[in-house]
């Protein structure tokens, strides 16, 4: 069954997906990092997105639905994704509903992490993430983990889109756009809570209690 893991900007999405992917053998469908790459890899797709994304933007929903149709279709990927991302709005979410059905998969909950404005601030001004290996520490909470990385500190990279201005424009967006899409799954019983001002370890713990249920 799949999971969607969900939350502000910052909250911790990433992180937590690629732990419990690697655990537990889901293979973790970002979004964002599939735009990112679309970016780097200068691809049509990239050219026509990346003004957008710099600047906080939501990438069409007709886009980012067929990538994610891509991944669902897939073999491989059926019933092991956890979506770190997306949904980002209610009609992503109804997209993503009938996909499923569609492909004949299920949803087994989505990982709700809740965090005040105030903590991500902090969390994104502070992010790198390794552009070798792949991992995101943080300048203000992790300062020794980034002086002894093991790829080099050269290769720990700032998003673009990681910068004050942005990072407002990112959360107003998510309140506006994103947020309502917990209505949408509070009605069938799926939705799962965790406080994501936790350390990142005990965040784990809440979600493996959840999926052993
Ligand atoms: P993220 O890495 O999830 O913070 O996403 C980075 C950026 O990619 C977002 O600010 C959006 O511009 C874009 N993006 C990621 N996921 C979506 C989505 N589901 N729908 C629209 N845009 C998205």
């Amino acid at each position: 069954m799949n999971l969607v893991i969900f939350g502000p900007p910052g909250a911790g999405k990433g992180t937590q997906a690629k732990k419990i992917a690697d655990k537990y053998n889901y293979i973790q469908v970002s979004t964002g990092d599939i735009l990112r790459n679309e970016i780097e890899n200068k691809s049509e797709i990239g050219l026509i997105i990346s003004e957008t994304i710099n600047k906080g933007n939501f990438a069409t929903d007709d886009l980012v639905n067929s990538l994610i149709e891509k991944f669902a279709s897939s073999i491989e990927y059926r019933n092991r994704m956890i979506f770190d991302g997306y949904p980002r709005n209610v009609n992503q979410a109804k997209n993503l509903e009938n996909l499923l059905i569609k492909t004949k998969q299920k949803l087994k909950a989505v990982l709700y992490l809740n965090v005040s404005r105030e903590t991500i601030e902090k969390r994104i001004k502070g992010r790198v993430t390794c552009e070798k290996c792949n991992i995101t520490l943080n300048e203000f909470f992790n300062k020794n983990e980034i002086l002894n990385h093991k790829c080099g500190k050269s290769y720990l990279k700032k998003r673009i889109d990681d910068n004050i201005d942005t990072i407002i424009k990112r959360y107003d967006i998510y309140m506006k756009s994103t947020k309502p899409v917990i209505d949408y799954y509070q009605k069938n019983n799926i939705l799962k809570e965790i406080d994501g001002s936790l350390e990142i370890d005990e965040i784990t713990s809440k979600i493996e209690e959840i999926l052993h249920v």
